[in-house]
């Protein structure tokens, strides 16, 4: 068997596997952008994104990858007097701290050694320092699949007098509960491409009534108040990505019929299935594991066997596509994306062929522990 995109089990960090429904939703002919028709799909959008952030709001949608919804919050939102802290326990997190440093020139970088949460108390001491006026934090940090406690630090932030808390929530909306105005969360960026799995391209985002307020211009071309104002009308401020709107409507319509809380409630049972799979295979999991994702698990690859010996055979012979590590962790690690519309079959192939292929690397201390465990978890 060779790798076949079209068939392959796909379990990358995302972009995740698409359903055909969405597919076919964004196969059209050219649209009218300024037509009363796609005003139509951009009003049932706006009506359907409370469905994935949890709760309504203002909710923007972006054509530009998740990262475009980033460089827009932080754009419109860093405050150009007083403090920032950004908070970074992993690649991501440290992309934000390079783009917060864009739009402010007073930057305070919490960090925690990748795999590590960010210790809550950690925010405290920076914040009782004084002078903070946002905090920006990665709920879940793809790159070493890990959860940092964002509840824990919402409310240090809220103690702190509530200096506006922005979120990069790309691998956690729709994947990981997230208690969006409870804890006082200002601004909130998903992503189309992961738990909500519509294809890569779209950033969403959330706004709370003072995070509108406090809007300033900073890009041109990502300014949220720009946005905000002709969705009034269904609109959009430049052309938008016409066939990922379709698409999106189509992933939200499924997610509606699915229900979010199934939805997270599906994400977490087959990572817990996944992380029982990695104890059967005998292997480790990168991050802490109290605080592993529900979206993403990271595997430290078994001592003398890489990407060569692991992902690249899961490719090639068993048409599986896992994803390996960023940055430092490039040959170190390797992830498994559960989240969108992942399943059982999903899992139960993935950890068939890693049996195989450590048990032919001598390297499988109990042959057939790992499927068990998925079909253990599997309702
Ligand atoms: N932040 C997190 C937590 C992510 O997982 C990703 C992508 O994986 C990004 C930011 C960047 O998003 P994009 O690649 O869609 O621009």
């Amino acid at each position: 068997m060779t790798f076949d995109p079209e068939t392959a089990t796909f379990l990358i960090a995302g972009p995740v596997r698409i359903h055909p429904r969405v597919l076919r939703a964004m196969s059209t002919s050219s649209l009218n952008h300024r037509g009363d028709y796609f005003h139509g799909v951009v009003r049932e959008i706006r009506e359907l994104l409370p469905v994935m952030f949890g709760t309504a709001g203002h909710q923007v949608v972006l054509s530009g990858s998740g990262t475009s919804g980033l460089e827009a919050m932080y754009s419109s939102l860093v405050p150009r007097e007083g403090r920032v802290l950004v908070l970074a326990n992993g690649n991501f997190g440290e992309r934000s701290d390079q783009i917060v440093r864009r739009y402010s020139t007073n930057v305070t970088t919490v960090s925690a050694p990748w795999g590590r949460p960010i210790e809550p108390a950690a925010v405290r001491a920076e914040l009782e320092k004084g002078d903070v006026r946002a905090v920006c934090v990665v709920h879940n940090e793809t790159s070493v699949g890990l959860t940092n406690d964002l509840g824990a630090i919402a409310a240090e932030v809220r103690r702190a007098g509530s200096p506006m808390l922005l979120v990069d929530g790309i691998s956690a909306v729709a994947g990981i509960p997230i208690q969006i105005r409870e804890w006082g969360i200002d601004a909130i960026v998903g992503g189309s491409q992961k738990g909500l799995a519509a294809p890569a391209g779209l950033a969403l985002v959330h706004l709370s009534d003072r995070a509108v307020a406090a809007l300033h211009p900073g890009s041109f071309y990502l300014d949220l108040k720009a946005h905000l104002t002709p969705l009034e009308k269904n609109d959009t401020p430049w052309t938008p990505s016409v066939p990922l709107f379709l698409a999106l409507r189509e992933a939200l319509l499924l997610l509606k019929e699915e229900g979010l809380e199934h939805r997270l409630a599906h994400t977490r049972r087959l990572a817990e299935a996944t992380r029982a799979a990695v104890d059967g295979l005998g292997l480790e999991l990168f991050p802490e594991r109290a605080h592993a994702s529900d979206t993403v698990t990271a595997i430290r690859n078994p001592a003398g066997l890489g990407d060569p010996e692991i992902r690249k055979v899961l490719e090639k012979e068993y048409n599986v596509l896992l994803q390996g590590g960023q940055g430092a962790l490039t040959g170190k690690i390797f992830r498994i994306g559960h989240m969108g519309i992942a399943d059982w079959p999903d899992l139960l192939v993935t950890f068939a062929a890693l049996e195989r292929i450590l048990g032919r690397a001598g390297r499988l201390p109990t042959p057939g522990a790992s499927v068990r465990a998925i079909v253990d978890h599997m309702p």
